[in-house]
Order: C-alpha cells, then sequence, then structure tokens
C-alpha cells in the first residue's frame, strides 16, 4: 500500500521541543496536555497569524535538529517500509525542506520514496497544498496524522484515516471510519487489518 504519513506529533515530537522553547522565551508552564486545540493560538491567548508568526520564529531559532522522533516512530518505519511505499506528508513550509529532509535521512534514512510539504501558514506568498489534495496526487491508501483539519480534509476520498492520539485532538469526533492510534505498535496493527480489506 502507499501510505502517506504525517511528520510533526507523528514521525517527530514536534510538541516537546516547541514547548521547551516557548516555555523559556515567554516565561510561561505550558505542558502538552495543556495544547488540547490543534491551533494552539487561543490556549496561548494570541490570534492566529501570531501564532503563525511564532511558529516561523520557533524554527527560525531552532531549526529542526532539536525534534526528537517519537517514540517507537524508528523501528515501526523501518518494519512498514518492507511491505509498503511511504511518504512524509507534512504542511511544513518549503522553506524548512532541506532541514527536514536532513532530520529524515538521520532519523529515517532510505526508508521513504518522498518528503512532500504542503507550504501551508508560509510566509513567502507561495502557494500551500492541501493533504487531500497531495493524498489525491499519491493516491495513497493510507493517512496517519494528528490534526483534525487535515484529517477532515481527506473526507469524501479513498483514504483510510489513522490518528495519532494527542490532547489536541482527542476530544474531536470523527466517523467511525477514522481508526484512533496511541503509539506506533497499535498504528502497525491497524496497517495490517487495512491490508486485508486491499486483498
Ligand atoms: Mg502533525
Amino acid at each position: 500500500m502507499k501510505i502517506a504519513i504525517d511528520l510533526d506529533e507523528v514521525l517527530g515530537d514536534f510538541m516537546k521541543a516547541f514547548l521547551r522553547w516557548y516555555n523559556h522565551t515567554f516565561g510561561s508552564n505550558f505542558t502538552r496536555e495543556d495544547i488540547v486545540r490543534y491551533h494552539m493560538g487561543d490556549l496561548l491567548g494570541i490570534s492566529r497569524a501570531e501564532e503563525i508568526k511564532i511558529m516561523h520564529r520557533f524554527f527560525r531559532e531552532n531549526g529542526v535538529d532539536g525534534i526528537e522522533p517519537m517514540e517507537g516512530a524508528e523501528e515501526a518505519i523501518k518494519e512498514l517500509a518492507r511491505e509498503h511505499d511511504l511518504y512524509v506528508v507534512s504542511a511544513r513550509q518549503n522553506i524548512l525542506l532541506e532541514s527536514t529532509r536532513r532530520w529524515i535521512n538521520e532519523h529515517f534514512n532510505g526508508y521513504f520514496k518522498k518528503i512532500i510539504l504542503g507550504n501551508q501558514d508560509s510566509l513567502d506568498g507561495e502557494e500551500a497544498k492541501g493533504k487531500n489534495k497531495i493524498c489525491q496526487e499519491l493516491k495513497c491508501d493510507v493517512l496517519v496524522d494528528d490534526g483534525s483539519y487535515h484529517i477532515e480534509s481527506v473526507f469524501g476520498g479513498n483514504v483510510s484515516v489513522i490518528i495519532f492520539n494527542h490532547p489536541w485532538n482527542i476530544y474531536h469526533r470523527f466517523p467511525p471510519s477514522v481508526k484512533r492510534a496511541d503509539n506506533w505498535q497499535e498504528i502497525i496493527g491497524l496497517i495490517k487489518e487495512r491490508e486485508k480489506v486491499n486483498v
């Protein structure tokens, strides 16, 4: 199968690195459990435009190197790559492509066919591409993601969705066709089940 896999909060622990930086920079004390919405501006008490600026500042000041892989991701990707075509599908901006490629090569070298960025919320005015469009072009069978917005964008197509559970999506209601996973072991189990439908 062709499997599209999100990067931040699925392959890499973006939130851990982001909150470490944010709390240090702004003298706050937020934890992962505080982040109960995908767009965290409301929780941080800032507008969406400010939130986007802060994200850019985080990447500018930190790069992506401090982001650790999610627990179990490296072993799981290695296993999945034996039988499936894997694609990194991230909403990250194009300016992060080179650093993202380096990060993927460092932790997941050779397991992904391609890295595709959606360039969402970029400051360069370049066009953004939604995950629905990317999944359609790839003709992917499965999308693994944590963002409710991205997940809902692929509804109506042929993509099976696995959502990686996090505080910011756990209260979001999805149709029963969307499967939930707490960790990479569960994701592998769900992909094996999905495979049975394919044969
Ligand atoms: Mg994500």
